[in-house]
This record gives structure tokens, C-alpha cells and sequence, in this order.
């Protein structure tokens, strides 16, 4: 039925030469993705892709571009090379046919970017109104129509659909770097690190494992996480940095209270180094302000300060409430996983007695009894890594 896919761009307002990347990239990703649809052929101009089906599967392709970082939104269309008002006409009856026998109420919107035509936009409404009102059931209703009719009349034809399905918009990915994640087997990292990919960033990815204490299934836990994540971007990188002899330092050497803060500093240290390594401009994290303790703004500040490098460190979700968080994590299907019971190295080592204003003096005391810059190398150069 249709013979093309219009794809409309996320965020339009970029300009100048970002406008022109974003393009290119956003249709190197989209071709990336869509390669095994060998027939399709692309027509990429300022504000939109048309992409031809050649009669590829286009359910298929519309459940594919929904999840690409920078589409706004997607229509599947017949586009028509003659431009003329009888064309124009059957191409909107071929599309409302199987529906025309029903009462609905329709709504005509006009688009004309060719100039070279002789007739206005509300002319053509006006002529493909009246004729539907002859021969249907339907009627006008400009407010809130069951139908909407698009005509969009192009300098490379005019194209009529009915439906604008709405992608996740935010930018191509590539177009803003690549960061470091930390992730966790919890609900939140993976919502941010969806947010992060659909703002167009590459992300990488870090987890933290204590085995034995941690057990095999949260690596698991956590590829499987990150296959839902594949959606959004394309290849994705894990890394895994044992945690364990760091870990039982600390407990050794920590009051119980501060135990968290410093797990969090050591992760920080790491991952601040490893980010270096391999390219990152930037770490990220699933950290939200008050959800626990290692979370307040005094926590946060005194296990930031180990970030001597002063790279950014970037939190999606510090201002997202936990419910808001969770209807995002059932959006990307990552809920369920998340919420399968584990052991994280956190979770074993509980919150509960944690300080909420941590105080950097002492930290600094205990910290003299462990040779961190030793333990940091050693988890670095032992850290494995697993393309997912
Ligand atoms: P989630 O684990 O989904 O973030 P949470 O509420 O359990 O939710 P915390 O355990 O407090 O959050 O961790 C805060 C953030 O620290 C995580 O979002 C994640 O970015 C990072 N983090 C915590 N534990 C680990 C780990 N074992 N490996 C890597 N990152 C971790
Ligand atoms: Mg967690």
C-alpha cells in the first residue's frame, strides 16, 4: 500500500554546520541500522529523509527507526511523482479505502514547499474536502478529527499519509561524544544511559563485580540490560573491573558509615581513568539527589573530589523522581530485567548506617591506610571487556 517512509528530524532547531552533521550522520546511522533492507533507496534533504520501500517490509523498518537517536517522527506514505489535483485526489481515496464505508471525521493539513505549482494549499484542501464529503460519510471536524490527512507537496513529488508515529527524537548518535557509563543491575542507570544515547551520545559501559559476593547472574543481569540498550545504539562495549580486594579494604579499613562513599570514590578513581584510556569525554551515572545517602549534594561533592582530572561528570537523572524514572524504564523494556532480584556490590554492603553529610577530613584519614593508586592500576589492567 505505501511506497515510501518519511522520516522527520528531532531537533530541527540546530544550525549552520551542526544542521549538516546531523544530517549526514543521522543517515549513515539510519542506513546502518536498516542495511539488511537491501532495496530501499534514500533521498535525504534539510528537513526530512524519504526513504523508498521497493517493497520492503515497512513494519518492519518503522520498528526500527522509532528507537534511532535524532528521527522525530515517521510516516508511512505514497508518494506521487505527477503533481496534479486529480493524482493528488486518488491518492488520498486509495488511502482511506478500506475505512470509507465507516463515520469518521477528518481533518485536511497542506503542505506546499514547491512554488512552481498553480495552486494554493487551501485550494487543494478545499477540492479534496468537498469531494470526500461526496462521496463518504465523513465529515470536517477541524478540532479534534479521527482522521488526519497530510499533503505535503515537494519538489520531488507530493506525498499523503495518515499518520505521524513519533520517534524517540534527541540526536544522532555520535554527535555528542562518548562517555563512560557506570552501570549498575538496578532500575536507574539504564535510564539514563538510555537518555544520554538518545541526546547523541556513544556510550560506553562499566560495571563494578565482587564476585563471590556478587554472582555470575548479575553479569548477566546486566548484558541483558544492555541488549535492550542495542536498540538505541548499535554496538555496545562492557566493561567489567573486579571489585572484590577493593572492596574488602575498605571494609576492613572504613567505619561502616563511610564504607559507601569511599566504594563510590574508588569507582569514581576507576572509571575516571579508564574513561581517559579509551577516549571518553566524560563518565555518567544513574545518581538522583536525596534517593540515598551516597545521593545528597554533600555525598556527591566529597566523592567527587577524587576527580582531579575535572572531567565531567554527568547524571541524567538527578532531578527525575523514582516514579518518573520507572515509566521510562518500562518504556525500554529494561524494567523487568532491572528488577529481577540480585546482589549488588552495594546492596550487600547495605546503605543503611551510611552518612549523609560524609566529611572529606576523615575520609582522607582512612584513605592513608590504603594504597589506592596501586588498587586502581591493578583493577584497570584486570578489567575485562565484553562486546554485547
Ligand atoms: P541503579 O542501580 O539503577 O542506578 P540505585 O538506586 O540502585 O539504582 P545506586 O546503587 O545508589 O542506585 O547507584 C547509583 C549509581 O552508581 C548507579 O546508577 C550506577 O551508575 C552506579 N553504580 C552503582 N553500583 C554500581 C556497580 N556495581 N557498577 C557500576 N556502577 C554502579
Ligand atoms: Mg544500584
Amino acid at each position: 500500500m505505501f511506497n515510501c517512509i518519511i522520516v522527520k528530524f528531532g531537533e530541527i532547531f540546530i544550525k549552520g554546520k551542526n544542521r549538516n552533521d546531523f544530517i549526514s550522520l543521522l543517515e549513515k546511522n539510519i542506513k546502518n541500522y536498516l542495511k539488511e533492507f537491501k532495496k530501499l533507496s534514500y533521498f535525504v534533504y534539510h528537513d526530512h529523509i524519504c526513504i523508498e520501500l521497493n517493497n520492503e517490509n515497512y513494519l518492519q523498518i518503522i520498528d526500527i527507526l522509532k528507537n534511532i537517536g535524532g528521527i522525530y517522527s515517521i510516516s508511512p506514505a505514497i508518494k506521487i511523482k505527477k503533481i496534479d489535483l486529480k493524482t493528488i485526489q486518488n491518492g488520498v481515496f486509495f488511502l482511506i479505502k478500506k475505512i470509507i464505508k465507516q463515520k469518521k471525521t477528518f481533518k485536511i493539513f497542506c503542505k506546499r514547499s514547491n512554488k512552481n505549482i498553480d495552486f494554493s494549499s487551501k485550494e487543494i484542501i478545499d477540492y479534496i474536502a468537498s469531494n470526500i464529503l461526496k462521496k463518504t460519510r465523513f465529515k470536517v471536524d477541524v478540532h479534534n478529527p479521527n482522521i488526519s490527512i497530510f499533503i505535503e507537496i515537494r519538489n520531488d513529488g507530493v506525498f499523503i499519509f495518515l499518520e505521524k508515529i513519533l520517534a524517540i527524537g534527541g540526536y544522532p548518535i555520535g554527535m555528542n561524544g562518548k562517555i563512560l557509563m557506570l552501570i549498575s543491575g538496578g532500575i536507574d542507570s539504564p535510564v539514563a544511559s538510555y537518555l544520554l544515547i538518545k541526546k547523541g551520545v556513544i556510550l560506553e559501559f562499566v560495571h563494578f563485580a565482587s564476585p563471590p559476593y556478587t554472582k555470575e547472574a548479575v553479569i548477566d543481569k546486566i548484558k541483558d540490560l544492555l541488549k535492550e540498550l542495542k536498540r538505541f545504539q548499535f554496538f555496545i562495549k562492557l566493561y567489567i573491573v573486579n571489585f572484590t580486594e577493593i572492596q574488602t579494604k575498605i571494609y576492613e579499613i572504613f567505619d561502616e558509615s563511610y564504607a559507601i562513599t569511599e566504594i563510590r570514590r574508588m569507582m569514581y578513581r576507576i572509571a575516571i581513568k579508564l574513561a581517559k584510556k579509551n577516549n571518553c569525554l566524560a563518565i555518567a551515572n544513574g545518581d538522583s539527589i536525596g534517593q540515598v545517602s551516597s545521593q545528597t549534594i554533600h555525598s556527591m561533592n566529597v566523592i567527587e573530589e577524587v576527580n582531579k582530572e575535572k572531567i565531567s561528570i554527568i547524571r541524567p537523572l538527578s532531578i527525575f523522581d523514582k516514579i518518573d524514572i520507572i515509566k521510562i524504564a518500562k518504556e525500554i523494556n529494561t524494567y523487568d530485567i532491572s528488577i529481577r532480584p540480585y546482589d549488588d556490590c552495594c546492596t550487600i554492603f547495605s546503605h543503611k548506617n551510611s552518612k549523609i553529610r560524609p566529611k572529606i577530613e576523615k575520609i582522607l584519614l582512612f584513605e592513608k591506610k590504603i594504597n589506592y593508586d596501586y588498587l586502581v592500576e591493578k583493577a584497570i589492567k584486570n578489567t575485562k571487556i565484553i562486546i554485547i
